[in-house]
């Protein structure tokens, strides 16, 4: 079952991830200042994803940034609905860049079902 609603964001898990990405936004790349409001946000977007990982969190403006993201989600979330193809998890490896573990696609392989015998 999926759940309702977001899951809610501790002040110590916005601290992991600001650690881990050094403070820069992953939408910009550029450091947030100290005045600047900032967010830890879905990667891939919670609506999409479901996914509420570390890994799909990253640290982002929260004016500009984060707020033109959201708008480009919108349209992103309802594209992925109409397609609904690749998976949350090989789009996001994919979007940060990282190589996605080679699966074989059974090249040559000989089909698993029976032939259907003609009658
Ligand atoms: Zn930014």
């Amino acid at each position: 079952m999926r759940p309702l609603s977001r899951p809610s964001m501790s002040k110590a898990r916005r601290a992991r991830i600001w650690d881990r990405d050094g403070g820069v936004c992953y939408l910009c790349g550029v450091k947030v200042a100290l005045e600047e409001d900032w967010d830890v946000e879905h990667r891939i977007p919670w609506a999409l994803s479901f996914d509420d990982s570390d890994e799909n969190l990253a640290v982002a403006h929260k004016a500009g940034c984060h707020a033109e993201k959201t708008k480009g989600d919108v349209k992103r979330i309802a594209k992925a609905k109409r397609q609904a193809g690749e998976t949350g998890q090989q789009k996001r490896r994919r979007e940060k860049g990282g190589s996605i573990p080679s699966r074989p696609f059974h090249k040559g392989q000989k089909r698993a079902w029976p032939k259907r015998k003609l009658r």
